[in-house]
């Protein structure tokens, strides 16, 4: 069985031709092939969107709710609309092609090809995943960082595109090299006006007492398919759950926090900017162990 599969997609959207009239939709090609143009937006410009959807028991799990969203990122981007039956055939069969794994994912990409063309660049890849069993224990060291944006700039300024998600990832992969030199493992984005976002990777989720929490929706942050789950997964505990706008100081008052999403799962925050922070092994095992079983 491979450990990795490519399926690239003949016609990404009906809004736009497919590349190949007459052709299936979709092709497995060996991932080791070189294959995107040098003028493709996605390279040149990060022009374009994903999504990373993680596979339990051979199912791509809150496939939906990513597909929903991944249409939504493509809306914010102005990029022709993801055919969404055409993307969802494609994940079940480059799972199908995958085989069984003990934990794997699905990348889908779109992006805005190559320029002047008119048609969009997709393509399904299907892997193995790492080893994240100690990090959903051991749990991880966060420092905040100013994202320097208000925490209303998805209303006020919807060009910078807050809440899609976009390729251009380079900040979200910058904040983790500052991180290391603070002496941390990961990130937590603050709002310049002082409220609490996301990680460059995840949603935050925390606890205050019988309650879990997340920041607030329309802040300018990712729709969190695993934040949802997570909050199905309490409330079938009898927890109660909300939104709540906070700044970082009233999250360092938190009973426990995570740092969620979907190939990771659940990493219990153990530092928050250089202090302890306490952890809840029980309930991160219990959201773990939920998030792992998911076959929608
Ligand atoms: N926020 C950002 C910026 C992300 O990149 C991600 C996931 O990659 C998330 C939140 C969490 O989203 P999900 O739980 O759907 O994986």
């Amino acid at each position: 069985m491979p450990t990795q599969v490519l399926a690239i997609l003949n016609q990404p959207s009906a809004d736009a031709p497919p590349h190949d009239a007459g052709a299936a939709p979709l092709a497995f090609i060996d991932p080791a092939t070189p294959l995107l143009s040098a003028l493709d937006l996605g390279a040149t410009r990060g022009d374009g969107i994903f999504e990373s959807i993680s596979v339990g028991n051979s199912m791509p799990q809150a496939l939906e709710h990513h597909l929903r969203r991944f249409v939504h990122s493509a809306a914010t981007l102005e990029l022709p609309t993801p055919d969404v039956d055409v993307w969802r055939s494609a994940i079940h069969a480059a799972i199908d092609e995958l085989g069984p794994a003990q934990e794997a994912s699905v990348k889908t990409v779109l992006t805005r090809g190559v320029e002047g063309d008119g048609r969009p660049t997709g393509w399904v890849y299907a892997s193995h995943s790492g080893d994240y069993s100690r990090l959903r224990v051991d749990g991880v060291r966060v420092v905040t960082l100013d994202r320097g944006y208000r925490h209303d700039v998805e209303q006020t300024s919807p060009w910078l595109l807050a809440g899609a998600k976009t390729l251009s990832y380079a900040v979200n992969r910058s904040v983790l090299r500052e991180a290391k030199r603070r002496g941390a493992d990961d990130v937590i984005f603050v709002s310049s006006d002082g409220f609490v976002l996301e990680g460059p990777t995840s949603s935050v989720i925390y606890r205050v007492g019988d309650t879990v929490f997340t920041p607030g929706t329309g802040l300018g942050i990712l729709d969190g398919t695993t934040q949802s789950s997570v909050f199905r997964y309490a409330e079938s505990l009898g927890l109660a759950t909300g939104f709540q706008q906070i700044t970082a100081p009233e999250l360092g008052k938190a009973d426990a926090a995570w740092l969620v999403s979907s190939l990771r799962l659940a990493a219990p925050i153990r530092e928050l900017d250089g202090a302890a922070f306490p952890m809840d092994a029980a309930l991160t095992a219990g959201i773990n162990a939920y998030l792992r079983a998911l076959t929608d």
